[in-house]
């Protein structure tokens, strides 16, 4: 048996399961995030199924452990929230969905840019009220700007094409950076391309190097009134550097599809306590903020492949 956290994609998982692999596990579904709080209900199963908000911690690991648990099927690619020595020393099979639809969080990237420029989440809350007047909702054309990607491994090089298509000129700054991206743009120093772009978008991986990659020193070097999106990791950025930066309007405008805490707002959700996050409260203040809860991957095509690789994990 296998559980499964925070089970939106349990419909995607079923038909995988059912065409290809219908031997090969019963699955129980769960709403809510694996937690120290939840850990006791994936008892009696041999595995656990699971996003990158569940915590996975070397608590929540010797717990599972403790229960028999032999394998973590991570449905993400990231695996950074996963406490990889205990793992180890506890001999459990840990694997991840290396890549899947990387143009589906590309692609979300440069919907949030676009909202953000066009002012579109303004003018429907207007619209909703019955207010036609576009005064404030002036924007700017996407088309020739100088647009900075931080990480050119699949899903920056599938924004990379996108941002071709649109017309702007492409900087990009990765340490190991292959050969591809030459065939959009530049690559460049972290503050070459800080200091150039009117728009900054984040696709490395949250490392040791790179947490807090995006903090008060960074920000003072960037291009003032330029937009920044991450939909990377929130430990990329220093939330309370960027909402100074904001205020400074050294910043243009914001959009996060990923946060810095949002681990604890959804161990949240299912303990139904109200969320009290001062720092978020601070970030909705401002107009030019745009924040989603992690959607980017959230495509039917993605979730299919997630179900697909991850059942092919379990089955090896
Ligand atoms: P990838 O491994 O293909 O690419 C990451 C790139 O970052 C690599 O080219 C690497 O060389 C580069 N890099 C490493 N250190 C760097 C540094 N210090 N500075 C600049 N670049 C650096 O990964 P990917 O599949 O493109 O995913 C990128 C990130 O997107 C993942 O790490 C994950 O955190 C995030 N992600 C988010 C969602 C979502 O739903 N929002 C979904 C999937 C992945």
């Amino acid at each position: 048996a296998v559980f499964s956290a925070k089970s939106y994609d349990r419909t995607y998982l079923d038909q995988v399961r059912e065409q290809h692999f219908p031997e090969l596990c019963t699955i129980e579904y769960h709403a809510f995030a694996l937690s120290e709080e939840t850990v006791p209900l994936a008892q009696g199963c041999d595995a656990v199924c699971v996003f990158v908000n569940d915590t996975l911690d070397e608590r929540v690991l010797r717990a599972l452990h403790a229960y028999g648990i032999r394998a973590i099927l991570l449905r993400c690619a990231g695996f950074n929230h996963v406490h990889l020595e205990t793992a180890e020393e506890l001999g459990l099979f840990v694997a991840n969905v290396p890549a899947y639809s990387p143009e589906a969080v590309a692609e979300f990237a440069v919907a949030l840019i676009q909202t953000l420029n066009r002012k579109t989440h303004r003018a429907y809350n207007r619209v909703r009220e019955g207010n036609f007047n576009i005064e404030g909702l002036l924007g700017n054309t996407l088309h020739g700007k100088t647009v900075g990607i931080i990480g050119v491994g699949r899903i920056g090089l599938a924004a990379a094409r996108i941002f071709h298509g649109f017309g702007c000129r492409l900087l990009a700054h990765d340490p190991f950076a292959g050969e591809e991206f030459r065939q959009f743009g530049t690559l460049v120093d972290l503050d070459t391309l800080l200091q150039e772009c009117h728009i900054v978008s984040l696709h490395c991986p949250l490392t040791d190097s790179t947490k807090h990659l995006i903090n008060e020193e960074t920000l003072a070097r960037i291009r003032p009134g330029s937009l920044l999106v991450n939909t990377s990791r929130g430990g990329l950025i220093d939330t309370t550097a960027v909402i100074q930066a904001l205020k400074m309007k050294q910043l243009g405008g914001l959009a996060l599809d990923v946060y810095e805490a949002e681990g604890e707002l959804f161990y949240n959700d299912h303990s139904g306590e109200i969320i009290d996050d001062d720092v978020l409260m601070r970030l909705m203040t401002f107009h030019n903020v745009l924040i989603c809860g992690h959607q980017g991957f959230f495509t039917r095509e993605a979730l299919e492949e997630i179900a697909e690789v991850t059942l092919g994990n379990l089955s090896d």
